[in-house]
């Protein structure tokens, strides 16, 4: 009999039938079934879920369950909700690590060139040209040089911008001036023009950006958050941007997804909004490397060390 897999994804989000599909061809070798379509008496078959957003009530319906394999690299929604016991393992993808080194050099680019200020200036018909600023004179930050972080920052090197990065150890990146720890955070906040934050949602890492970061910052710096949106204090970040002192936000993460419309985020002129895509998971690789990761686990109880998460961190 072929091992059960179930998939776990809250039933008051779309289906996301396309995944699904691409993990049922990955894994021939195992019956994956929608948890909803299982058996009440087959419930304690299953050892191992590929979850996609789940709810504390699914995961508790699996009595034997020993691994929740999450379909998205950060994994703050599913740590607190898995029943004691349950280890946790994150997407580690090749695939999306490139997607997000795209978008954050994408929205570099858009912050380089100036464009908020050029797209304001055409709507009052404003003809002032900038300085032009070369990208080896641009400095860009990366808080979290962790895999998306890493890659990112390669991309932003190989298109000639300056780049440090600063993790919670110690890294070595070619081409990346590396900082950690307390003291690194704010030297790296000091020397940036633009800080990417890429960091995981932790105790450790809530409000991490706040007022003081933000004053840490060069006048006229600007931040881009794709990591998770509690990471930015956002009553800091309006203030740093109403006074001026920062000069753009480029937002794709929010406290409250998706981002409530009377929020001030939305109107202000000097924040952009964007709906979390700027690393979406890509069905096709993310099945290969779930179900690799799956089959491993069902065969010797072992995971990839990068995809094993540490529950004291968090991450
Ligand atoms: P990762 O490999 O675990 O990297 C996390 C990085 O953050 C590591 O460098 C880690 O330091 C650092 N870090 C964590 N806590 C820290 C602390 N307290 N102080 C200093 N550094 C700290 O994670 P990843 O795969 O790169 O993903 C990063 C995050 O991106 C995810 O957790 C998720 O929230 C977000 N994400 C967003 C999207 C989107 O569409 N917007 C898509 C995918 C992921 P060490 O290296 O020393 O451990």
């Amino acid at each position: 009999m072929l091992p059960l897999v179930a998939y776990v994804r809250r039933t008051d989000w779309p289906p996301h039938l396309e995944l699904i599909e691409r993990l049922r061809t990955a894994l021939p070798d195992v019956e994956l079934a929608v948890l909803a379509d299982i058996a009440p008496q087959r419930l304690a078959e299953v050892r191992v879920a590929i979850v996609d957003g789940p709810t504390a009530e699914q995961l508790a319906t699996m009595p034997a369950l020993q691994l929740a394999h999450s379909t998205w690299a950060g994994v703050e929604t599913v740590l607190p909700i898995v029943p004691a016991g349950v280890a946790v393992a994150r997407m580690v993808d090749p695939q999306l690590a490139d997607t997000m080194a795209e978008a954050v050099l994408a929205w570099t680019l858009y912050l380089h060139r100036d464009m908020p200020r050029y797209a304001s200036q055409q709507r009052a018909a404003t003809w002032v040209p900038r300085p032009l600023v070369r990208t080896s004179d641009r400095r860009v930050g990366i808080v979290g040089l962790g895999m998306l972080g890493t890659r990112a920052a390669e991309r932003l090197v190989a298109n000639g911008f300056t780049v440090a990065g600063w993790s919670r150890s110690p890294k070595a990146v070619s081409g990346v001036e590396c900082f950690h720890g307390d003291d690194g955070l704010v030297a790296l906040l000091e020397r940036s023009d633009i800080i990417v934050d890429l960091l995981p949602q932790t105790s450790d890492t809530i409000g991490l950006l706040d007022g003081d970061a933000f004053t840490a910052m060069p006048a006229g710096a600007s931040l881009i958050n794709f990591g998770r949106g509690a990471t930015v204090d956002d009553d800091a970040l309006l203030a740093a941007l109403d006074r001026r002192h920062l000069d753009h936000a480029v937002l794709d993460v929010f406290i409250v997804e998706p981002l409530p419309p009377e929020h001030r985020y939305w109107a202000h002129p000097h924040v952009t909004v964007l709906p979390h895509i700027s690393g979406p998971t890509s069905p096709d690789t993310a099945a290969v490397i779930a179900a690799a990761n799956v089959r491993r686990f069902l065969a010797d109880g072992t995971l990839p060390a990068d995809a094993i998460v540490d529950p004291s961190r968090g991450y």
